[in-house]
Formats: structure tokens, C-alpha cells, sequence
């Protein structure tokens, strides 16, 4: 089965040995707080600062999930409110968490055809957040560098909160622009899920401190405190950890992965022009996703295309939210082989032209 579904997604291949290799090496049933998973843990903080292009000086925690890298953000970042700029399901959502918690926090919401229109929006200086989605996986979209660095230049006082969680391991994110980011492993780091990885600047964990928010076993400040000797709070996913680390060995580094990456969404892209039913959903070429692409055709179309390409033993990704019926999504992540996506364009040319 060809899988190119934009998480849950295909597992690097070499999953399988890593995981008979983790068994063998006894580190599934080692404590937490002894000395090989310290250093398992202590690895791979080194390996993702050096091959993610993490900044040295920036903190690295493992939560289980990016949304409960949402929730650990509005606890233990916000006191009033944080401000959400959105256009698709994965910004809404983290958006409405955040209202549950602080009831206070503004939303924005721009259309997916649009760059984020940082003159519009209105900041009040009680903000503790400014939350974004780099890489909108549900239509398709994503920030660019350019705009990151412009939000960066006009709100230098405030934090900025980032979910990169479809981008992360795929894209050389240039992380000291922001101060959080945050993914989760089953998208672009093509491992099994239930493990998410979250980055945090010198001067967010300063603002974490000037909180000191306490009250909930993933509260920040705990967390940043353990991870000083590279343990967690609770009984981590070692074992993601550990896929994690042989993964992350074995890669070259992001600014090879995300060269790759562009290059084979321009001919995505390019391909997918060619379908008089078809169209793709973003059609400003500025803000196209290089890690996930959507694809817009009529609800049975789009229903005819995916079950036969399920008979043909390819696994697309359906609509989200919004676009459920009327579009199917094609991740772009580095797991998946170009020889794959040559299959794929047979498929197409074979039934759709
Ligand atoms: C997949 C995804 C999430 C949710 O990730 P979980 O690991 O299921 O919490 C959040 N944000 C974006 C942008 C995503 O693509």
C-alpha cells in the first residue's frame, strides 16, 4: 500500500528494525531516571538541535502530542489571553482550547488564498500569545518564511507560538524567529505517533518562570526543570525516543530534506495543473504548502478518487473540516519515496486525464 496519507502517515521503512533493535537493547524496560535513558534523551536533544538547525541556546521538551503542546502553551504561557491567527481546522481548534482555558483569547481568521495580513490585526499589549500555524495541514497552506519574519519584526515584545507540527523535519524552519514550536512525530519525522516535540526560547522559558504556573503535571516549569538533567515529568515514550534517535541519525541534514522537499511539490503541483475536473485548493502560489497538498473536485469525484485509488492500492488523504468532501490532501513528507509518487502520476494520467 502506497500511503500518502498527511498524518498518521508512512513510516520511514527502517521503523521496522529500530523496533526489534530497541527491544533487543533492553532500553523499553529501563527507568526513566536512570543513566541509559538520560542519555538516550540527552542524544537526541544534541541530534535535533544539529540536524533540525535548532538553535543552541533554545529548550527541548517531549510531550505526547502537538495538542497537548497546545494546552501546556496556554497554561503555562498565558495569563490573559493569547491571540490565535488562523484559516483552517488545526489553528481553529488550538484557538477554541484556548478559550476554554482563558476565556478572554481573540481569534483572527484569514482566507486561505491570503497571505496572513499582519496590518490587520489588532494586538492589545495585554497578550501574553500570538499562535500560528505554520504549515495549515488541513487546506494546505503555510506561512511563509518572509511573513514569519515580518510578524517577528512588528511584535518583538510579545510571544509567538508556532505549530509546525506538518512542517517540523520536513522544512528548515528558521526557529529563532519565533519563540515555541512545536510537531508531533507522525507527520514529517515519519515515526509512529504519540510523541511531539516542543522547542522553546531562552526568553520563553524566562516568561514561564516569571508565571510559575504549577498546577498541572505538564505546567512548563516542571518540565523545563526536569529536562536540566533530560527526564521528563511522567514515564516518557521511550520508545518513540529511541525510533527518534536512530531516525534522526540515519537523515541528512533539514537543508537537504527541505531542498528535496521543494523541488518535489513544484512538480506536484505542476502535475496536478493538468486535470480539467480537478483544481488545487490554494491558488496563490505564495502561500502553497510545500509538505501537503489539496486537491478541490466535486464531492463524487473526489469520492471516485479515492476509492479507486484504494483498489489500486494507494492511500490518499481525505478533506478536513471545511473541505471534508469536495478535496483530498497529498502529504509531501520525506518518508515517502519518489518512485512512489511516480505510481501515484501513472495512476492519475491512467484514469483522470
Ligand atoms: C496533526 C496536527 C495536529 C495534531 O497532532 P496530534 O499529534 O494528533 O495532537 C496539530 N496541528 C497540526 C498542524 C497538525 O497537522
Amino acid at each position: 500500500m502506497l500511503n500518502f496519507y498527511p498524518g498518521p502517515s508512512k513510516l520511514y521503512p527502517e521503523v521496522r528494525t529500530y523496533l526489534s533493535d530497541a527491544y533487543d537493547e533492553g532500553i523499553l524496560s529501563t527507568p526513566h531516571r536512570g543513566e541509559q535513558f538520560v542519555q538516550l534523551s540527552r542524544t537526541v536533544v544534541g541530534l535535533l538541535k544539529r540536524k533540525l538547525n535548532i538553535p543552541q541556546d533554545y529548550h527541548i521538551f517531549f510531550a505526547s502530542s502537538a495538542t497537548e503542546c497546545w494546552e501546556i502553551l496556554i497554561q503555562s504561557l498565558t495569563k490573559t489571553k493569547s491571540y490565535h491567527i488562523y484559516n483552517g481546522a488545526f489553528g481553529e481548534k488550538w484557538f477554541n482550547y484556548a478559550k476554554k482555558l482563558r476565556p478572554e483569547s481573540e481569534g483572527y481568521q484569514f482566507d486561505v488564498n491570503e497571505s496572513m495580513p499582519l496590518d490587520q490585526f489588532d494586538i492589545s499589549d495585554d497578550t501574553d500569545l500570538i499562535c500560528f500555524t505554520q504549515n495549515e495541514t488541513s487546506n494546505g497552506t503555510q506561512v511563509s518564511p518572509t511573513t514569519i519574519l515580518n510578524l517577528h519584526n512588528r511584535y518583538r515584545d510579545t510571544l509567538i507560538a508556532v505549530d509546525a507540527t506538518s512542517s517540523m523535519a520536513g522544512l528548515n524552519l528558521k526557529l529563532i524567529k519565533a519563540d515555541i514550536w512545536f510537531a508531533s512525530v507522525q507527520k514529517n519525522f515519519g515515526l509512529p505517533a504519540g510523541l511531539a516535540v516542543l522547542v522553546c526560547s531562552p526568553r520563553a522559558i524566562f516568561r514561564a518562570k516569571q508565571l510559575a504556573e504549577r498546577d498541572h503535571y505538564n505546567s512548563l516549569v516542571p518540565m523545563y526543570e526536569k529536562m536540566l538533567n533530560y527526564q521528563t515529568m511522567n514515564t516518557p515514550n521511550v520508545l518513540n525516543i529511541y525510533l527518534l534517535r536512530r531516525m534522526l541519525e540515519e537523515r541528512p541534514f533539514i537543508k537537504t530534506i527541505e531542498s528535496e522537499l521543494t523541488d518535489r511539490a513544484q512538480d506536484l503541483y505542476t502535475f496536478f495543473e493538468q486535470f480539467p475536473e480537478m483544481k488545487l485548493l490554494v491558488e496563490n502560489e505564495e502561500v502553497r504548502s510545500k509538505t501537503v497538498i489539496a486537491l478541490q473536485a466535486s464531492e463524487r469525484l473526489v469520492d471516485d478518487i479515492k476509492k479507486r485509488a484504494l483498489q489500486y492500492n494507494i492511500r490518499l488523504g481525505n478533506g478536513y473540516g471545511t473541505w471534508a468532501r469536495n478535496t483530498f490532501r497529498i502529504a509531501n513528507f520525506p518518508a515517502i519515496l519518489d518512485e512512489e509518487y511516480e505510481e501515484l502520476k501513472r495512476f492519475f494520467l491512467h484514469y483522470y486525464v
